[in-house]
């Protein structure tokens, strides 16, 4: 790896790391549901056990109607209603037909409830033990969790922060624009769909969904649109942020970007056709390799190539990082804090330095900040108080 100048790593990014990893005991346990889910699923086998909503205390959420493509676009996405999800949730209402029962949401993490539950595990399993072929049951598994974690937070979440209503957070949120030769993908799995404390949603809430874009992981619909965004802007001009997983580790600087300035002609700088694309994937360290396995196959599968170029970020700092987080990660740190490691890392670069890169990069930093303002006031205020060794990390 190329050396590239030193840059102390922002520490509210590391505050909302620190947080992500000293949850309450729930949250741990759930994430340990997680875990568990996402060793299945590289078995071959996905547990289509429960669904969660993730960010906690869902109360109930809105029911089961037919999801439109208003609200669908209103979490964050400019796909079309992706038509597996459209299914799962007609199976739902069929299913309280069938049983005369109504769907409910509750409880810590917003789960299926009562009788409805018992109900929906044994069809749902029934219908994932039917399907042979390992696409069609990710593909299942996802709209699964995507329609389940949609209804539950239906009327309880707000659509663009993924916040309970009482503690939205939009007023706050700055919309800045992004260099117009970086695309964000969001490559985020169903696990952390409307998870509140998710903080991939930031960068589109930010940059807008053009800019930063929502993938989620086993959607055809979003995946198809990515793919077909890479083929388009060609092979050199996709990165995953994704550490040493090169026979020789890349950085920024690795990064050839003349084909942003293809117009240049000695003039001002002008843009390309087609912008960098930088995927970040949006996921718990242990659901990563899953997602990182997917990409590299359809990148083979495109460009008859194994070599996925993926790069590594110099700012974070290995040392502090490791304190906070001893166990093994994808990048050690969250998803919003990479994006503006990178945008940090980008601006250093003489050729980018006029673009306010930096500025791009603190309007996540801030975006970070007030995340996690309002998942700390929701905890103090939810009656858990924070310990004085927490609120120490908090602010290393
Ligand atoms: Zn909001």
């Amino acid at each position: 790896m190329l050396a590239t100048p030193a840059r102390s790593f922002p520490p509210r990014c590391r505050r909302i790391q620190a947080y992500k990893y000293n949850k309450p005991r729930s949250v741990r346990a759930r994430a340990a549901s997680s875990m568990a889910a996402a060793a299945e699923t590289k078995g071959g086998v996905i547990g289509a056990g429960e669904v969660e909503n993730g960010g906690g205390g869902g109360g109930g959420g809105g029911g089961g109607g037919e999801v439109s493509l208003r609200e669908w676009q209103g979490w964050g996405t400019s796909s079309p209603v992706p038509a597996m999800v459209t299914e799962v949730i007609r199976e739902l209402r069929a299913l309280e037909l069938e049983t005369d029962s109504s769907m409910r949401f509750g409880g810590l993490g917003g789960k299926l409830q009562g009788e409805f539950k018992v109900q929906e595990d044994k069809k749902h399993r029934k219908v994932y033990d039917s399907l042979t072929d390992s696409e069609r049951k990710l593909q299942f598994f996802a709209a699964r969790q995507i329609a389940c974690r949609l209804l539950g937070s239906r009327g309880y979440l707000c659509q663009k922060c993924w916040l309970p209503k009482e503690d939205c957070m939009c007023s706050r949120i700055v919309p800045c624009s992004l260099w117009d030769g970086i695309r964000f993908w969001l490559y985020m799995h169903p696990k952390d769909f409307l998870r509140q404390n998710n903080t991939g949603k930031l960068l589109w809430q930010i940059f807008g969904t053009q800019a930063a874009t929502l993938c989620l992981f086993g959607i055809t619909e979003h995946e198809e649109i990515m793919w077909h965004a890479f083929s388009h802007a060609g092979k050199g001009m996709v990165w995953l942020l994704y550490p040493n997983k090169n026979l020789f580790p890349k950085s920024v600087q690795d990064i050839v970007i003349d084909g942003v300035f293809r117009k240049t002609g000695g003039q001002d700088m002008d843009l390309g056709d087609e912008p960098l694309n930088f995927v970040l994937i949006d996921g718990t360290w242990s659901n990563s390799a899953a997602m990182y396995k997917r990409l590299k196959e359809r990148w083979k599968l495109t460009w008859g190539d194994e070599d996925l170029p993926c790069i590594s970020l110099s700012t974070l700092g290995a040392s502090v990082m490791h304190k906070l987080r001893p166990q093994p990660s994808w990048d050690r740190t969250c998803t919003a804090a990479a994006a503006a490691g990178l945008l940090s890392e980008l601006h250093l670069r003489p050729q980018l330095s006029t673009l306010r890169l930096d500025k791009q990069a603190e309007a996540v930093e801030q975006a970070l900040d007030f995340l996690l303002d309002s998942l700390t006031s929701r905890r103090l205020r939810m009656g858990r108080s924070i310990t004085r060794r927490e609120r120490h990390k908090n602010c290393v």
